[in-house]
């Protein structure tokens, strides 16, 4: 492992923060960091209400019992918050100079590409920080999943399998908003699993060119003429109005239509088995970074190996889209 020019020697103390939207699972990487540390002789400090804490020094030094019951517990006991003071010089210096008063020689923080931008800015002001992807909108390209995204996901589909049940009893048709920021992965993966007739998402290099009338109402004439008289449709949030979406499918096609908006019970909820293994795995792997004085790197997961990558790089990904996923959601959701 290559030395970080920053950091000469392992840490005496590093610190942890949860910053930007909660996910779940958020626990369960900040146990990790704080029984990891711990284990490697290196004290913890957990810093409240993300880099607004850090500013104020709101900290609370972490042992082993801190962490006790909460590997199962959503949200972060941490706090989490968006700190506009931190976009500018002026606050990243406060925050760096909180860090050198405190003894706060590394820091993880877990959030989304936002919180990383913040955690590039501290490294370059002389704090070796390290990033682990946690947001349930899975919309950081450099890993193949976030801590958060499979819990959310199976909200989700729990969501839907009750839709379902009264679409199917009423001969309805639901229209489903579910979460992304922009992003389209809990969206799709969740018609995948639920049954979407149709998923409508953001394509930004518009190569699906997605079509209310060639990709829902004529689909569900064409299902209706199989027999099938219930429909889910699955639309990211941010892209249409459900609400007016549901009345023009009504219109057009003559099936009474719906709209739900699943809101913010998505981000709930305790994790599930998929994210509290990730969230362990990652935690251990920051901790050994900054042990072995690195910095300025993201945890990713690739091909179901846990690993790392410059902070820098991890930025400049652009977003994907998997049409490999949509295409199939197009052939079996009929
Ligand atoms: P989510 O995807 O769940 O919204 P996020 O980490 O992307 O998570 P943001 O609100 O974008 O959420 O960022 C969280 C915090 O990180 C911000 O409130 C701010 O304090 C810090 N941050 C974001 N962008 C920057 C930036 N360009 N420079 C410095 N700090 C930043």
């Amino acid at each position: 492992m290559k030395e970080h020019p920053l950091l000469k020697s392992k840490p005496k103390m590093i610190g942890v923060l949860t910053s930007g939207g909660d996910a779940p699972g958020m626990n369960a990487a900040i146990r990790a960091v704080v029984r990891t540390a711990i284990n490697k002789g290196i004290r913890v400090l957990g810093v409240n209400n993300g880099y607004q804490g850090l500013i104020d020094g709101d900290v609370v030094e972490m042992d082993l019992r801190k962490v006790s019951n909460t590997l199962h517990r959503g949200g972060t006991i941490l706090k989490t918050a968006r700190c506009k003071a931190f976009y500018n010089l002026e606050g990243q210096i406060k925050g760096r100079n909180m860090c050198l008063e405190m003894g706060i020689e590394g820091l993880v923080v877990i959030g989304g590409d936002g919180s990383f931008r913040g955690a590039k800015a501290l490294t370059a002001l002389g704090i070796p920080t390290v990033g682990i992807p946690a947001t349930i909108d899975n919309d950081i390209s450099c890993t193949d999943y976030t801590i958060g995204f499979h819990t959310a996901l199976n909200t989700v589909i729990d969501a839907i399998d009750r839709l379902r049940d009264t679409t199917e009893s009423h001969n309805r048709c639901s229209v489903v908003e579910v979460m992304g920021h922009g992003r389209g992965d809990l969206a799709l993966y969740a018609s995948v699993a639920g049954g979407g007739t149709a998923c409508w998402i953001n394509d930004p290099d518009n190569r699906i060119g997605f079509n209310v009338e060639r990709d829902i109402i004529y689909k569900m004439r064409t299902t209706l003429r199989t027999g099938k008289h219930n429909f889910i449709i699955v639309v990211s949030e941010g892209i249409t109005d459900v609400h007016e979406l549901a009345k023009e499918i009504q219109e057009k096609t003559g099936v009474e239509s719906r709209a739900t908006v699943l809101g913010h019970i998505q981000r709930g909820g305790e994790p599930c088995a998929f994210d509290r293994i990730l969230a362990s795995r990652m935690g251990f792997h920051a901790v050994e970074l900054l042990e072995h004085a690195i910095g300025n790197r993201v945890i990713i997961i690739s091909k179901d190996e846990v690993t790392d990558m410059d902070i820098n790089e991890a930025l400049e990904m652009p977003g994907k889209v998997n049409y490999r996923m949509l295409e199939i959601n197009s052939a079996i959701n009929i």
